[in-house]
């Protein structure tokens, strides 16, 4: 292997940049080139790519977001599109890339392959929901960031005996929601994996009322079939039963563009430059992420087969705990 590229897809999440330098960095180690492809699959399919040495990606272990850039590429879902980019990579000499990215993004790893391109994947994604990984690089940080988001807006909510609907991201997966939820001590919490009756939740928040709290939060997952808009309009022609005042926030991209923590740049640290000794290995065709506190490299084919299931146990503990 001399020349290998690596991209960032989908939505960013912080920790990406850890994860670009530390693929840079173990590559320039081993003595290949290693370039940089701008905006994700659209930049694989337009041959945007440039030469990056260790020195290009000082000073971004600490940012949010992604120094390559990010994109959604309907192109590169038809074959046509990924014939486009393996002609690109091949004109470059580049022999191998690196995609950091979620569900999505893996599942354009997987169809490269199966044209003949080796590629590893990196578990990066705030929604966890990727199989194949226990945790994805971002989640830490996007939870951390909802908590201080719901820590605030519980300050508030005390003083004026106010009830929060508060919206959290997560595309169909009600994993941040639901943890958020438990580590914010709220007293409701509306996920996508659960049909929710919003009577139970306007039940919920008249007896919290009644129970004297001086405060009501329900974390709603954006995907949930009631979002916090549609649960606000159910709850106009139910004002005076809940007993608190209602108002709506809606965390939406501010979970996405903070600073990563010290775990997402460890984790993003760890499965990148594992993803670069696999393919130093002759592997590919696999996606690096953490299992029981190990880097594992699962087949791309099993990652997109299957679907991550989120542990409804957690759900139960919300419920007791909300009491
Ligand atoms: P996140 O969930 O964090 O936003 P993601 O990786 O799931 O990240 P997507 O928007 O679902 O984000 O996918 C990113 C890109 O991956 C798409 O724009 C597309 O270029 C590529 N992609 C998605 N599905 C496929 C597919 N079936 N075949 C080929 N490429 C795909």
């Amino acid at each position: 292997m001399k020349r290998i590229a690596v991209l960032t897809s989908g939505g960013d999440a912080p920790g990406m940049n850890a994860a670009i330098r530390a693929v840079v960095r173990t590559g320039v180690d081993k003595g290949w080139e290693v370039f940089g492809v701008r905006h994700g699959y659209a930049g694989l399919i337009s041959g945007d790519l440039l030469p990056l040495s260790a020195r290009d990606v000082s000073g971004v272990i600490q940012l949010g977001g992604t120094m390559l850039g990010s994109a959604r590429s309907l192109e590169f879902k038809t074959e046509e599109g990924r014939r486009k980019a393996i002609r690109s990579l091949s004109e470059r000499g580049v022999e191998a890339v690196v995609v950091i990215g979620g569900n999505g993004s893996q599942t354009g790893s997987q169809a490269l392959c199966q044209m003949g391109f080796p590629v590893v994947g990196v578990a990066s994604t705030i929604d966890n929901d990727l199989y194949g990984s226990e945790t994805c690089i971002g989640v830490d940080t996007a939870l951390n960031i909802a908590l201080e988001a719901i820590d605030r807006l519980k300050v508030t909510a005390s003083s004026h005996q106010r009830a929060f609907l508060i919206e959290v991201m997560g595309r169909n997966c009600g994993y941040l929601a639901l943890m958020a939820a438990i580590a914010g001590g709220a007293e409701a919490v509306v996920i996508p994996e659960v049909d929710t009756d919003p009577e139970e939740i306007a039940v919920a928040l008249r007896c919290g009322y009644e129970r004297g709290k001086p405060h009501a939060l329900v974390v709603v997952a954006e995907g949930a079939e009631y979002n916090a808009a549609g649960l606000a309009r159910y709850f106009e022609e139910h004002k005076e039963r809940l007993g608190f005042e209602l108002r709506v926030s809606t965390l939406g991209h501010i979970q996405r563009g903070g600073a990563p923590g010290a775990f997402d740049r460890l984790l993003a640290t760890r499965l990148a430059a594992a993803a670069v000794e696999e393919l130093e290995r002759g592997v590919s065709g696999v996606l690096m992420g953490l299992i029981r506190g190990e880097i594992v490299a699962t087949l791309l084919a099993d990652v997109v087969a299957n679907k991550k299931a989120l542990d409804l146990s957690l759900l139960e503990l919300a419920q007791v705990l909300a009491k």
